[in-house]
């Protein structure tokens, strides 16, 4: 397979102007892709050559990249910057510059060479390894079309941000291999409890659907993580989850997936699905210490911890944590704990069907506890009062509320779901009708006056997993520092595009568009309806969406977070009904 049919469709699908499309361009791509090829295909059509968690980088500077380009087309590097000052992308320069001295060049570049070299490039290492991998890429390029060069510079530069979620990949191998999109579900399990498109992918044309359906936990493979839903009433929730539930302390801190492999390695994964364990040594210390199964995964929050008080600290405290240098004296100045609160593999067992009072049982048992490695504090409630009670505790000790979780013997643990079986109860819910959201910028309006130069508001939008599509919920200029303000268009540059990205919804037209990258939290005093914003479209009222009033950053980037980590727009319908005072909807 010629490596110029992905970059037709990298071409197509930039272009595309809806999801449906999109779907379409990639179904038709990946039916063109011999069965062997699909794992590294579903890679490329992620913007990657490996799975996101591997987080293989390509690391070439632009400067190193400007030079590769000028030795392949024979251009003197200063007219390759010359020229990228004027495009803003090196991979376009690059396509300009191979429209000359390359014209006419049959396309030879096949698909495996192509992510071969890249691995080469990804895996250079030590001295003299920029040279090495500036030849690499130089010698692709002297081979490559015009359209290829273009991608190749994007892939090993900025990363290509093609803007195409992986539900929708999902969509696209359900189209082409497993008769239809019904097969979706199945398929979105495999990947959210191995995190692994390519896996999935081989899976699949090996052994069809049955395969996919028996694909299990794996240490060294993140899982997607559990979330919760909100309400602001203990009785509430109490109903929710049948009358029965284990109420847990919800600690303000980092939560870490940690996988030990057979071969005694311990990995800390985000929820982003980044590896932290440089970031934490102390906690994987903890963990050689006091975690009994040879091989396991399990789940807790790192929390900034005061050992000599034993008091929890603030969230921004263990933000400090998240450091590439400085790391031994970040690790002396904020000590933290890890508070243990799900296990979902030991020794050769995936855990994640048990119910809840089983995966607890089996952590309990995995875990010596010491004093910063425990379990989170949990009680199991059937009345609101006593909900309520743990409530005023939790917040007394320190912590944000409640997470309570469904103890239902059918409540196994659900990868990368935000259902009703863990409900969290939160101490802001309280003081106000309002409750900070998530959400990210896919738009901007210019400044005028004292915010000339840079931008005088955000559009906002939630993420509607269903549809994989993020749909607006507002506009937001307020709460922005001066610093913020300047920080603003350097942060969003990478995420710029020409025209409305194929996965975004909105009814505006900012000045610039851009892909969901930077998620903001924002707090506001009310939703209403609005035939302006489509978050919700139609769902509460007939041609008018959910709109935020007053809504005001509150100084916190989530940058722990994914776009489709943000705030659902199911979350903000379920939002507007508790401020409403109706039943939720289930
Ligand atoms: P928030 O912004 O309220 O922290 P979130 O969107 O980051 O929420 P949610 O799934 O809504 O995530 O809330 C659960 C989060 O709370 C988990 O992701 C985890 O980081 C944290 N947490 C703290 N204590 C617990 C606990 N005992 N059980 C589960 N999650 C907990």
């Amino acid at each position: 397979m010629k490596y110029e049919t992905v970059a037709e469709a990298y071409r197509d699908l930039e272009q595309a102007s809806g999801r449906l499309a999109l779907i379409e361009r990639l179904a038709a791509l990946l039916t063109a892709t011999p069965a062997e090829l699909l794992p590294v295909v579903c890679y490329l059509c992620q913007g990657l050559i490996a799975p996101e968690f591997a987080g293989v980088d390509l690391g070439l500077a632009e400067k190193l990249a400007v030079r590769a380009v000028a030795a392949a087309t024979g251009t003197a590097p200063d007219q390759v910057t010359a020229s990228l000052r004027e495009t803003g992308d090196l991979g376009q320069t690059a396509e300009q510059l191979l429209a000359v001295t390359a014209a006419g060049r049959r396309a030879s570049l096949e698909v495996t060479a192509v992510v071969g070299t890249l691995r080469q490039i990804a895996g250079a290492e030590g001295a003299g390894s920029q040279g090495r991998k500036l030849d690499l890429l130089a010698e692709l390029l002297a081979r490559a079309t015009p359209l290829e060069a273009r991608y190749l510079l994007r892939h090993v530069t900025k990363g290509l941000r093609l803007g195409i979620g992986t539900p929708t990949i999902l969509d696209a191998l359900a189209q082409v291999y497993a008769g239809g999109r019904a097969a979706r579900p199945v398929l979105e399990r495999a990947y959210n409890i191995c995190c692994d498109l390519g896996l999935v992918a081989s899976a699949l044309v090996k052994g069809g659907m049955t395969a996919v359906g028996q694909l299990r936990v794996r240490p060294g493979n993140p899982v997607r993580v559990m979330l919760a839903q909100r309400l602001s009433d203990g009785a509430e929730i109490l109903a929710k989850l049948g009358g029965r539930c284990a109420a847990e302390y919800k600690y303000d801190g980092v939560r870490v997936q940690a996988h030990r492999t057979a071969d005694g390695e311990m990995e800390l994964f985000t929820r982003r699905l980044e590896r932290v364990s440089t970031q934490f040594p102390d906690v994987v210390e903890l963990l050689r210490a006091g975690l009994g199964p040879r091989e396991a995964i399990l789940e807790g929050e790192v929390v900034a911890f005061d050992p000599a008080a034993g008091e929890l600290r603030p969230f921004q405290e263990v933000m400090f944590r998240r450091r590439k240098y400085g790391i031994a004296e970040a690790v002396r100045d904020v000590p933290v704990a890890l508070f243990c609160f799900e296990m979902l593999y030991a020794d050769g067992e995936d855990l994640t069907m048990l119910p809840y009072t089983e995966r607890r049982a089996r952590l309990a048992g995995a875990i010596s506890q010491a004093p910063r490695l425990r379990l989170t504090t949990a009680t199991e409630v059937d009345d609101p009062a006593a909900l309520e009670a743990a409530f005023e505790q939790a917040v007394t000790d320190g912590c944000e509320g409640l997470v309570c979780k469904s103890v239902s013997p059918s409540a196994g643990y659900q990868a990368g779901a935000r259902g009703w079986l863990w409900i969290k109860l939160k101490r802001d819910y309280r003081t106000e009708l309002s409750d900070t959201v998530d959400l990210v910028v896919v738009g901007a309006f210019a400044g005028r006056g004292r915010r000339r130069g840079t931008y005088g508001a955000v559009l906002l939008a939630a993420y509607d997993a269903g549809a994989d599509v993020f749909r607006t919920v507002t506009k937001c200029g307020t709460g922005f520092s001066d610093a913020d303000l300047a920080a603003l268009p350097p942060r969003l540059a990478p995420f710029q595009r020409p025209a409305r990205p194929a996965r975004v919804d909105a009814r505006q037209d900012p000045d610039v568009w851009f892909e969901p990258g930077l998620v903001l939290e924002i707090l506001s005093a009310e939703l209403t309806l609005s035939p302006n914003y489509t978050a919700g479209w139609g769902q509460i009222k007939e041609d008018a969406g959910l709109a935020m009033r007053f809504p005001r950053f509150t100084g916190r980037y989530r940058d722990d977070k994914a776009p489709q980590d943000t705030t659902t727009t199911q979350e903000l319908i379920d939002l507007y009904r508790i401020a409403q005072r109706t039943p939720a909807s289930t």
